[in-house]
């Protein structure tokens, strides 16, 4: 924290990523292959900017009102993430708004998309969202149904598959989601090798368990909290 109970944006950030750095090395891989999303939801502008002043190349978001007000007010060049659930009637501002959606998880929404972002001229890229937990309340697709989705959002033109997303059980201790990132990271090469589809990105992981995460595989981290302290409650 610094003055004012604010969190000190580029000292938190060098944090994460000397954190992201050590768990690379663990699993074998450089940091540089590891993606860092800032995930800016409820943050305001300027301190995103600050971040962005400090290096942070990709915002995540969760809600599109929230997201259209803060790019009008972010001229910086940064990639655009989509992290929160993607309702069909936000799927043409999706479209124009991002450059990747994480939360893929039924082929009308991902249809819906696509039609947008032909209109755009856009090519948006897109993950797979599978609920590795099998917590009820939880967006995603069954491990099982991953092909089933795959074949329906290949066929979707001005989409992109890249990859798979996955978000872990929420314990006090992020050992207890490491079995669900071992499932997406297995999960992953399983689809790759009977597809044909590079998966390139696997997202997974954030504030309090993306070096478990890293350490299974993931590449793609989505870190709020840690980077920008606490959101209000
Ligand atoms: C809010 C959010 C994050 C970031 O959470 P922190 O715990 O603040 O790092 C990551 N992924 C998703 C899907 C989120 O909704």
């Amino acid at each position: 924290m610094g003055e004012g109970g604010r969190a000190d944006i580029p000292a938190n950030l060098a944090r994460v990523r000397e954190r992201i750095a050590r768990a690379a090395e663990r699993s074998g891989r450089r940091r540089e292959e590891i993606c860092l999303v800032a995930v800016s939801k409820v943050v305001e502008a300027a301190r995103v900017r600050e971040a962005i002043a400090a290096g942070v190349t990709d915002l995540g978001e969760n809600y599109i009102q929230e997201a259209a007000a803060k790019r009008a007010l972010i001229p910086e060049p940064v990639r655009w993430h989509l992290i929160g659930r993607l309702q069909r009637n936000k799927a043409s501002r999706a479209a124009t708004l991002f450059d990747i959606v994480h939360t893929i998880d039924d082929p009308r929404t991902a249809e819906a998309l696509g039609r947008h972002a032909r209109a755009a001229g856009r090519m948006v890229e897109v993950l797979l969202q599978v609920n590795t937990s099998g917590e009820e309340q939880k967006a995603g697709v069954a491990p099982a149904e991953v092909d089933r989705l795959l074949d329906a959002v290949l066929g979707i033109t001005g989409l992109q598959v890249r990859g798979l997303m996955t978000i872990g059980r929420f314990e006090p201790n992020p050992e207890q989601a490491r079995p669900e990132f071992r499932l997406l990271a297995h999960l992953a090469k399983e689809v790759e090798r009977r597809s044909g589809v590079e998966l390139k990105w696997l997202s997974m992981g954030m504030t309090h368990d993306f070096e478990v995460a890293i350490e299974e595989g993931s590449n793609l981290v989505r870190v709020g909290t840690g980077i920008f302290g606490p959101r209000p409650a």
